[in-house]
């Protein structure tokens, strides 16, 4: 009972006893697991329990977890130095390299976290056309940020409500929250305050309120109505960037240019790491050569930039071929052990990201999402996780796999489903 323990002694000193709410297991209930290590598609929590790991630290570890040639490149870069507060080749390096994958991305700048790069964003927005208001989509998460924690009141277009206690309804009250897939509303949007409108942000593929991909055709109609309205159209790509592909969504997608992305997680290959990138005359309002602030005593941080580059050096076509194909095959044998043990449950994917809805019927927004078991899937979870799989904690979340998991994990997987959907079922 080590890790009970462990949890009451992190709860008296840390609010929860974790260090972001979702590792609490608010969701599903019982004691969050403790890890120790990990690695390939494993990790190994601190009674020596090994899992065949599904949250890949939320999207980074696309290689599996400490790849030896991106502890390697951190290793030897620690061994440099562990941050200057100067410029590097290595960032420089980096930057080439997002813009050789990303086209949309002709200047970068480095930040540590996708908050810092969506709160920039929306700054720098803000800065490039003289408004305030932005637009955000219901159930798309962009961080933590005032402005991007605003909720939608009811009704398919409203004005921001405060997100989280500490957010002033002034800062909400700039937000303006559409449903998500909804082209109509947001047309009325711009009919109405267009003009005030310095931003739509929307997920490039959302998968934060589990996948819930665009509807053909709706990025590009965002890119068409922001610009005819003069505003800028913001593409967060903090979660699909650099994981569904080389040029994440936007590659896979294609035929529009945001004006601004933002890139995290694998970008930064596990370390603090994120970035935020566009059309160079708008990136260039950025202090120090333009009006708009932003700063950071880590940001670019060598351990950082080093584990990033290294990470996108080796995500090759056939990392990206694997970790499709391992995708396809568990979205199948989810869907074959939920079916076999007769529960509702709807497969959605962006690419290779996937997510398991616990009801019948396609999910096109956020209310939609919400319409779901969740104590079914909690249940689906645990019996999961006794097994020694360990799924997201949230039956909000996209399932992540890697170029780590082999025959071997993925049989572990698909061994331990009819069990988790039984338990599921009841
Ligand atoms: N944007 C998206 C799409 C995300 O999924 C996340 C985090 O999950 C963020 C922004 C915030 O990134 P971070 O947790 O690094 O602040």
């Amino acid at each position: 009972m080590a890790e009970v323990t462990l949890f009451s002694r992190a709860k008296e000193i840390i609010p929860g006893g974790v260090s972001s709410p979702v590792r609490a297991f608010g969701s599903v209930g019982g004691d969050p697991v403790f890890i120790r290590e990990a690695r390939g598609a494993h990790v190994v929590d601190v009674t020596g329990r090994d899992f065949v790991d599904l949250v890949c630290s939320w999207g980074p570890a696309l290689l599996g977890h400490a790849h030896p040639e991106v502890v390697e490149a951190v290793r030897a870069a620690a061994g440099r130095g562990l941050s200057f507060g100067a410029p590097t080749l290595a960032e420089v390096e980096l930057a080439e390299a997002i813009r050789a994958r990303v086209p949309a991305a002709e200047q970068v700048r480095f930040v540590s976290t996708g908050t810092e790069a969506t709160m920039t964003a929306i700054r720098l927005a803000r800065g490039a056309t003289g408004r305030d208001a932005i637009v955000k989509f219901a159930g798309c998460y962009h961080g933590h940020s005032d402005a991007l924690l605003a909720a939608a009141g009811s009704g398919v277009a409203t004005q921001g409500l405060p997100g989280s206690a500490g957010v002033t309804a002034a800062a909400a009250g700039d937000t303006i929250v559409v449903e998500y897939n909804d082209l109509d509303a947001l047309t009325r949007v711009f009919d109405e305050a267009g003009d005030r409108i310095a931003a739509v942000i929307t997920e490039a593929a959302p998968a934060n309120m589990g996948v819930v991909p665009p509807a053909p055709g709706f990025n590009a109609a965002l890119r068409e109505l922001t610009a005819r309205h003069g505003a800028l159209l913001i593409v967060d790509e903090v979660l699909t960037g650099f994981r569904v592909g080389p040029g994440g969504w936007l590659g896979l997608e294609g035929g529009y240019q945001p004006d601004i992305v933002t890139f995290g997680k694998v970008v930064g290959g596990g370390m603090p790491l994120a970035a935020l990138a566009g059309r160079a005359e708008v990136m260039q309002l950025l202090a120090p050569v333009g009006p708009v602030y932003q700063a950071g005593t880590l940001s670019g941080n060598p351990l950082a930039t080093a584990a990033g580059f290294a990470t996108l050096r080796l995500a090759d076509d056939a990392v990206y071929a694997h970790v499709d194909r391992r995708s396809v095959e568990l979205q199948a044998a989810v869907a074959e052990a939920l079916g076999a043990a007769s529960v509702p449950h709807t497969i959605q994917a962006a690419g290779n990201l996937f997510s398991v809805f616990f009801r019948e019927g396609a999910v096109a927004n956020y209310e939609d999402a919400k319409d779901q078991d969740t104590e079914a899937f909690a249940r689906f979870f645990h019996a999961l996780l006794d097994d020694g799989v360990a799924l997201p904690p949230s039956a909000f979340e996209a399932w992540f796999l890697s170029a780590a998991h082999d025959d071997e994990a993925m049989g572990r997987i698909t061994d331990a489903l009819p069990r988790a959907a039984r338990a599921a079922a009841h």
